[in-house]
């Protein structure tokens, strides 16, 4: 029977959920996966995306284990694409390829200022609370005031992991640098900033809805946002998600609150040490620094519904005082070595995740993509298993144009990485590697103890 080697780049939900898709699929040849992946551990977005205080988002962890627990895919972590492995190695040995990388940068806020001390990215923030091995371990909170760009979930998860008090995530995985880092915040106010309306938002209910549930923090919300315009009113009307959106803000105005920046919120109440405001029509259009180069203020735009929508500037500018600001308005793919490339859109240019070359839009035998690198960074994870479906289906119907690889032996890869000095992490390097930071957890009730440093990692899973 004819036989596929297949390489999948990238071990989070993308790459295990097309692998696991390929093994089940009715199919004419028998298949065995290579799955390499740049970090020590698999799960990609999952282990380094979602917010330690997510469980339920993370118990996905649990269906993914429980594919490559299955034993017919090989996991090589801790590799590189590009510099431990190429994509002529991959020709080599393999009939094709799957690119599941997703999207891990932050997009670009084209805007005067944005370059100032303590302005970040989203992502950057994301990748330090959640022990990314790459990042720095510490993480400059000592901001009063923090501005957040964005209406999406990932500015809410921002938000609430700079307005959290750090006591409040030790039952979760939260590594101890973090926590220690997050202790120590001087945070009192976080500003999120939408440049459209509350009924435009990119937030989930569930998401909103926990903001309100954080221990001593206040929501303020400020009335003449929710003055809306037919469109808004039939979106609230006519979509579920929309209706509950609007049902929790509206629980937050008739709340007792707190005098502030915008001054036009109720003086009454407001007892939390700390403040979690949402602006909605606010347009980023400078970020104001001091004399050092530093975050002094966030200026925007007065926005208004433009009847269909979306919004239109209203000419009208304001100034929030702010010491931080993090962008969080989209993530961005990043290129692979050999592979095209569309730098607009970031991502790997495809047709059903057939992968195109870059000037004549042909399709490139034998390279195919999934996920956040195939479709853009939008849609949840569960959102990953049909853009894997698509792509697997194509991969079994190219049958004919495979690459013809001059070694497919099984043996060929653990040679070569030996042969480069290529310290990789497998399948059983991981179970370790878990066991540990379920260990280093257990004495405090924790669910883990996150190992941040990468060649800690490497050493726990190698059994050194
Ligand atoms: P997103 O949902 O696309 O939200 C991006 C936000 O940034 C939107 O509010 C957008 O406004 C705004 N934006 C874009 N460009 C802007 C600009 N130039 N100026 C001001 N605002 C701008 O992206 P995301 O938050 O990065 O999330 C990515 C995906 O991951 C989403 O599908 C999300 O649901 C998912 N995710 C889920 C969870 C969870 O389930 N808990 C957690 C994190 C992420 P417009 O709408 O006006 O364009």
């Amino acid at each position: 029977m004819t036989k596929l080697r297949l390489a999948i780049v990238g071990a989070g939900p993308a790459g295990i959920y097309a692998a696991d898709i390929l093994l089940k699929a009715e199919r004419k040849f028998d298949v065995s996966i290579d799955l390499f992946e740049q970090l020590p551990a698999p799960y990609g977005l999952v282990r380094y995306g979602v917010a330690p205080d997510h469980p339920r988002i993370k118990g996905i962890i649990n269906a993914l284990r429980d594919v490559l627990d299955r034993g017919d895919i090989r996991l090589f972590g801790n590799v590189r694409f590009g510099e431990d492995i190429t994509l002529e190695d991959l020709k080599k040995h393999y009939n094709a390829v799957i690119f599941a990388t997703g999207a891990i940068r932050d997009t670009t806020l084209d805007i005067p200022g944005i370059d100032a001390v303590g302005a970040y990215g989203a992502a950057d923030y994301v990748s330090w609370f959640d022990g990314h091995p790459d990042v720095p371990r510490e993480w400059p909170l000592d901001a009063a005031s923090v501005g957040v760009l964005g209406n999406g979930n990932v500015a809410l998860d921002v938000a609430r992991m700079l307005a959290k008090h750090a006591e409040d995530l030790l039952v979760t995985e939260v590594p101890d640098n973090v926590y220690e880092g997050l202790k120590a915040s001087e945070v009192t106010d976080v500003h999120v900033f939408g440049r459209r309306g509350p009924a435009q938002v990119k937030f989930t209910p569930l998401e909103l809805r926990e903001l309100g549930e954080l221990r001593d923090v206040d929501m303020v919300v400020y009335d003449e946002d929710f003055d809306y315009d037919e469109a808004s009113k039939d979106a609230v009307a006519s979509n579920k998600q929309v209706m509950v959106i609007d049902r929790v803000l509206q629980s937050w105005r008739k709340r007792p609150s707190v005098n502030d920046a915008r001054g036009d919120a109720d003086t009454e109440g407001g007892t939390a040490s700390r403040r979690l405001h949402l602006h909605f029509w606010a347009r980023p259009v400078e970020v104001r620094k001091d004399e050092a180069g530093r975050v002094a203020a966030l200026v925007y735009e007065r926005t208004k519904p433009d009847g269909q929508g979306g919004a239109v500037g209203t000419g009208e500018m304001r100034e929030v005082p702010l010491q931080s600001l993090y962008r969080a308005i989209g993530y961005f793919g990043s290129p692979l070595p050999g592979v095209p490339f569309d730098k607009k859109h970031g991502v790997i240019p495809n047709r059903e995740g057939q992968v195109l070359a870059k000037d004549s839009n042909q399709q490139m035998t034998g390279i195919y993509a999934t996920g956040w690198i195939k479709r853009g960074p939008v849609g949840l994870i569960g959102h990953t298993k049909s853009d894997a479906m698509e792509t697997v289906r194509h991969i079994i119907n190219d049958q004919g144009s495979w690459w013809h690889p001059e070694d497919p032996s099984e043996e060929a890869i653990p040679a070569l990485l030996q042969e480069r000095g290529v310290k990789w992490t497998d399948l059983d390097g991981w179970h370790r590697l878990d066991e540990h930071e379920i260990a280093l957890g257990a004495p405090n009730e924790r669910a883990r103890v996150k190992v941040v440093p990468r060649d800690e990692m490497v050493r726990v899973s190698r059994g050194e």
